[in-house]
Formats: C-alpha cells, structure tokens, sequence
C-alpha cells in the first residue's frame, strides 16, 4: 500500500493526485474528505502512481540536507561531492569531483560560485554556437528562473537559468542551440524545430533529460 507523503486540504472539489519532482507522492483533498476514500483512490491509481516514481526517483536527486556536508550534486551531469570545511575560498576538484565550501554561509557561496561558473560556460557555449549558427545576440545573462532553463526575448537578449550547469555539455548545448534559433524564429513552429534539429538531431532526447531531472530546479 502506498502511503502519501502529504495531504493538504483545502476548500476544492475533488480528490488530486500528484507526484512531486522527488518522487513524493502529494495528495489534495476538499477539507473533510474521509481518509478511507482517500486510500481507496490511492490504490486504484497505484500503478500511475509507481510509474511516476520510478520516473522521478530514476534521476537520483535529493533535497540537500541544512548543512550540505557529504551532498552530491550534478556539475556538468557528473556527480561532485560537496565538502564544508575550513577554508576561505570555495574549490573544485576535478579529480576527485569534489567542491570545497567554507563553513560561514556554504550555501550562498556555492550559488554564487554556480552562477559565475554558469555564466562564463554558458557565455562560451553561446559564442561559439552563435558562429556555428550564423546568427547574432544582444546579450546572454544568468538568472536564477526555476520555472524555465533559457529564454530569448524579443530583441534577442538571451537568459539562462544558473541551474543549468547541473546538466551534461550536450544538454547545455541543445539549450543553447534553442535559444539562438529564437532569434530566427520567434515561436516553435515546424521552422524553428527544423533550425534545432539541423544542430542538434537528437533534440528530443536532449528535452526529455531536462523534463526527468526537473527537480535540479528546486534543490537550491
Ligand atoms: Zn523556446
């Protein structure tokens, strides 16, 4: 029997279920709903509910405990330790895929230093790309969006959420192809897929990682 990791009451309707980006099952009921019809709802839609948290759970990634000692975070779609410990400046292993944090405020620092690393990497990647495309930007910047991994607005000024340091290089890059084929085709019409597809065949494969590990958006 599969219990719910919440149930949040409320003045709606109807019964939802839902299962967070985690894996935690959530369950919204009208306010005096009895349990009983509650577990009996659980456990008709029992194999949905298994399937999707196989889905989740498959990506392996878990909410950061209060002191991040001992936490493991994708950096670049590789597993890196983080370490608190006394030193003034964070550092990085690459060896040993390990970040040092210093032991006042580890957790801005490791976002600040996520950002940074984040924007000369997605700089970088957008230069280059850019030339390869044969297209032009206004700018690129780093925002710390949890709803959305990239944008282009209008005048092509180009945003990356910070948090797409955690994927592999070639996710980052299908974002950045993305992103720069806004700046030919302001929508996602067949045109612009086409523009994606011509850079980066295997598009589809590329969202469906951003779409299973949507929960690196919430870890910070
Ligand atoms: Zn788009």
């Amino acid at each position: 029997m599969i219990q719910p990791d919440e149930i949040i009451r409320s003045n709606r309707r109807t019964l939802a279920l839902s299962v967070d980006s985690f894996g935690r099952l959530i369950v919204r009921a009208p306010k005096r709903f009895p349990e009983q019809r509650i577990f009996a709802f659980i456990q008709e839609k029992e194999a949905w509910i298994l399937r999707k948290k196989a889905e989740r759970q498959g990506a392996g990634i878990k909410l950061p405990p209060e002191n991040l000692n001992g936490y493991t975070l994708l950096l670049l779609g590789k597993q890196c330790t983080l370490y608190v410990v006394q030193t003034a400046k964070v550092g990085y292993d690459a060896e040993n895929n390990a970040i040092y944090l210093p032991e006042k405020n580890p957790r801005e620092r490791l976002i600040r230093w996520l950002k940074n690393n984040a924007k000369r990497i997605l700089s970088e990647v957008t230069e280059r790309t850019a030339k390869t495309m044969g297209t032009t930007y206004k700018s690129v910047n780093i925002s710390s969006a949890k709803s959305r991994w990239g944008s282009c607005s209008g005048e092509d000024a180009i945003r990356y959420s910070f948090r797409l340091i955690y994927a592999p290089k070639e996710v980052i890059e299908y974002v950045v192809v993305h992103e720069l084929a806004h700046t030919k085709h302001k929508n996602h019409s067949k045109a612009f897929w086409t523009e994606v597809a011509t850079y980066v065949p295997d598009w589809k494969a590329k969202r469906k990682w951003l779409k299973l590990h949507g929960a690196l958006m919430e870890i910070f």
